[in-house]
């Protein structure tokens, strides 16, 4: 890898889209990082199995993906993506320095050439030959075609920044759901340890839209996936107001929330307004104009215990929320200490 090529990495920054079209898979960043190591192959065994699944199932769509990101880029891609970006920055760096020398030859080069054909020149007035008239030609058009080199350099450099932001800017991604656009769960594991650790209270919210296996065969899976999105951006809509409340897809229709600096009586409180927010979404499928029935949720809350472990944490936020769902759903149940 580390002698990759700019050519290799613009040949699989050019490919990854189209092998992504073909497998019908949302353009978004998540799903391109995972693309783009297909594409070059950083990852073997993340190519094998996109193989496998493309020869089983005819094409490797969005919820292989999901599973895909959950496990190669949640886990061993970390270090690889690291090594993609350091790369590229080694490339960038040659790429520069070749640049820079391929310039400074052809200075070198045009200021030899232009003494020659000043002197041929004169040779040539002074003689009135026509091969000197002819080697000036040769001159001028060997001066062009440096010119169109150094531009191609150029060129081929700004190229390879872009390069670079693009790179960058799909190594954030990796925090990012796939469908959504919020948090993923990669997120809210890191990110479980640090409010746990660091703010005096953290609460734990698990939010499940109720019944959805039913509105999916009611309305299609497509429409599910939106109804999924929607919830999604008004659960980090609301958490935007609150600071450092945080929204997470936790995976399928489930979210996790964490609410730091809030005892389990404010928390429940929050929970309460999620529910009734998303309760209230007035739901329309655009492409047919029929409105949609009510979605609702059901909310578990937890209140981090200090010393407790996260397995621990998740487990009682998880229980209340199946509480929450037995006792009739659209609902919040919290564990009062
Ligand atoms: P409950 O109220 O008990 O949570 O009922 P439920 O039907 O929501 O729960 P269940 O766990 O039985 O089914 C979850 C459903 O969510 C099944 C699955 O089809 C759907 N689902 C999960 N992920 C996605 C997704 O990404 N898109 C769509 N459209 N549906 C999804
Ligand atoms: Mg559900
Ligand atoms: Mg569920």
């Amino acid at each position: 890898m580390s002698s990759r090529s700019a050519a290799k990495v613009n040949q699989y920054f050019r490919q990854t889209i189209p092998m992504m079209v073909k497998n019908n898979v949302p353009i978004t960043p998540p799903y391109y990082t995972l693309w783009y190591s297909y594409t070059s192959g950083d990852i073997p065994e993340l190519s094998t199995r996109i193989d496998d699944i493309v020869q089983r199932l005819g094409q490797c769509d969005r919820y292989m993906c999901d599973i895909l990101l959950d496990e190669f880029v949640g886990h061993a891609a970390e270090d690889t993506l690291a090594q993609v970006h350091s790369n590229i920055n080694q490339v960038v760096k040659s790429m520069h320095a070749s640049t820079e020398s391929a310039m400074n030859h052809t200075d070198h080069l045009n200021q030899s050439m232009s003494a020659d054909i000043e002197r041929l020149s004169q040779e040539a007035s002074l003689s009135g030959t026509q091969s000197a008239h002819k080697m000036v030609t040769i001159a001028r058009s060997f001066m062009d075609k440096t010119e169109d080199y150094r531009t191609q350099l150029e060129l081929q450099s700004a190229e390879i920044q872009a390069l670079k932001a693009k790179i960058s800017e799909t190594e954030k991604q990796m925090f990012i759901d796939g469908l959504t656009e919020i948090n993923n769960r990669r997120k809210f594991n890191d990110d479980i340890v640090l409010y746990t650790a660091s703010a005096e209270d953290t609460c734990l919210m698990m939010v499940d839209i109720d019944h959805f296996k039913p509105f999916n065969d009611e309305y299609g899976h497509l429409v599910g996936d939106k109804v999924i999105q929607t919830v999604a951006k008004t659960l980090e809509r609301i958490c935007m107001q609150t600071s450092g409340a945080q929204a997470y897809r936790y995976g399928g229709e489930e979210f996790a929330v964490l609410l730091p600096n809030a005892n389990i009586q404010a928390a429940t409180q929050f929970a309460d307004n999620i529910r009734e927010r998303v309760s209230r979404l007035n739901l329309t499928n655009k492409k047919t104009g029929q409105s949609i029935r009510t979605i609702t949720t059901s909310v578990g809350v937890a209140q981090f215990k200090p010393g407790e472990s996260l397995e621990a944490l998740l487990e009682r936020a998880d229980q209340y929320l199946y509480a929450a769902k037995h006792a009739g759903r659209n609902c919040v149940r919290a564990a009062i200490n």
